[in-house]
């Protein structure tokens, strides 16, 4: 192939910062940081409510609203005003390009938040799946006035898919309450709505405890970060005094450990950036294990190719490092672009991920498997594949109910072999999701990577 080969890069010098023991010095003067993805059916608001968070979080001024507006005015489309916001978004305003997973940070006093967004124009459904598998948590989006479509469609697609990708957390926003008929702001209308979408929650496998439901309107913006007034239609969700913003920070999840910190590197590419000025080559992605400072060696799988780390940022702010539990962009040296793609892992040279064509899988069914082939969704990563093999039937504890058994049904748990059609990396414990004819048809965990 003929490729230019890489610029030539100035040399980084190595600080030899001892990560983990800065880290537990920091961390507890630091905030606490915690991302989310937003989940709902097409037009119930999620676009329009995270505007309105980053605006009255003070992450967007006003100043930019009120030029959004202008323009969305002249269109005859006003009341999309806040949803550009997120249409345009800080990763892609500063880097010119756009992004398949869009971050946009905001802060409050004791939390520093990533809202994790997979535009809907394309590829939504594997987008969706890297986005929430780097998510602490998820935030349902729930239009008030959508009774019964609420639980439906889109809605139940994405919930079955942060629970397939191992989320826990839900805080639940029932929104467009300003618009409730026949009057605003109804309070039966919200009862309902809650109760429908905890059942639903709860059925979906999701712990009662894990779940909060705050009652909002994105659009004029009561309850997003501010309690509406004590007095009028809205008087009762003042009395609630739970915010989304107050619900997000309650969710936040405790840090990850010290011990995942020194683990050898791990680091799904969520999305490569080229061509940028100071960095021509940045990933950007959820480090699960480790830690990454300039001059570190790292190998890209699975290319197998060496890079050097030239620099750091962690909630879109340059550090002098980054840990587990992070989301992070690594700036790269002394690699040619074309050995990285998003889906890669970004891990320790000297203790890499491995590279299979198969893999064991605990597999939940969600329909009936045979051997048949399937998408595989490996976090960001997504590849033509086939079960090739049911191995056995399980129950809960994992001992063998059956083995090699004709069918799995839905609802069972089985052992499965699955094959990919490219060399994929992969680690014992990670979550797989198979999908098939556009539906999800299972998801679990890697068994084994050596099948
Ligand atoms: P998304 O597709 O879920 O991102 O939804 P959008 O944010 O694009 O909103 C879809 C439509 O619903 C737009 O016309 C919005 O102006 C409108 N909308 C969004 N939030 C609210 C709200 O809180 N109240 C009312 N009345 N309309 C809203």
């Amino acid at each position: 192939e003929n490729t230019p080969s890489a610029p030539a890069q100035p040399k980084v010098r190595s600080r030899g910062l001892d990560v983990p023991k800065l880290w537990a010095e920091e961390k507890s003067k630091r905030k606490a940081s915690a991302a989310f993805v937003v989940i709902g059916h097409v037009d119930h608001g999620k676009s329009t409510l995270m505007g309105r968070l980053l605006l009255d979080a003070g992450a967007v001024s006003q100043r930019d609203v009120d030029r959004y507006q202008k323009q969305a005015t002249e269109l005859g489309k006003s009341s999309f005003a806040l949803a550009w916001v997120m249409d345009t978004g800080t990763e892609e305003r500063e880097r010119g390009v756009t992004v398949d997973i869009a971050q946009h940070h905001f802060s409050t006093d004791s939390v520093a938040f990533t809202i994790l967004d997979a535009p809907g124009h394309r590829d939504f459904v594997p987008n969706m799946i890297g986005g929430a598998s780097m998510a602490d948590l998820a935030v349902l989006v729930v239009d008030a006035n959508q009774l019964e479509s609420g639980m439906k469609g889109q809605t139940r697609e994405h919930v079955l898919l942060a629970k397939a990708v191992g989320l826990k957390r839900i805080v639940v926003a029932v929104n467009k309450l300003d618009s409730t008929a026949p009057n605003a702001w109804s309070q039966d209308m919200f009862q309902e709505v809650k109760g429908n979408v905890v059942k639903f929650l709860g059925e979906s496998g999701f712990a009662k405890e894990d779940v909060m439901v705050v009652p909002c309107s994105g659009l004029s913006g009561e309850n997003v970060a501010k309690a509406p007034e004590a007095s009028g239609p809205a008087a009762w969700v003042a009395e609630t005094d739970l915010t989304l913003l107050k619900a997000l920070e309650q969710s936040v999840p405790s840090e990850v450990s010290g011990d995942a910190l020194k683990r050898p590197l791990r680091m799904q590419v969520a999305d490569v950036f080229r061509g940028g000025i100071t960095n021509p080559l940045s990933v950007s992605g959820r480090m699960t294990a480790g830690n990454a400072q300039a001059a570190d060696a790292v190998l890209v799988q699975p290319s197998g190719e060496t890079a050097a780390v030239r620099g750091v940022e962690v909630n879109g702010e340059p550090r002098d490092y980054a840990v587990a539990g992070q989301i992070c962009t690594l700036h790269l040296t002394d690699i040619d672009p074309i050995h990285i793609r998003s889906g890669d892992v970004v891990c320790s040279a000297a203790q890499p991920v491995s590279v299979v064509t198969s893999f064991l899988a605990k597999i939940e069914a969600l329909d009936s498997l045979l051997p048949q082939s399937v998408d595989v969704h490996l976090g960001r990563l997504h590849v033509a594949g086939n079960i090739s093999q049911l191995v056995a039937t399980v129950d809960t504890k994992g001992e063998t109910l059956k083995k090699k058994p004709r069918m799995v049904k839905a609802g069972q748990t089985a052992l499965l072999k699955v094959t990919v059609e490219d060399d994929v990396p992969v680690e014992d414990g990670e979550t797989v999701v198979l999908r098939a004819q556009g539906g999800t048809v299972g998801f679990g965990t890697i068994e084994r990577t050596s099948a």
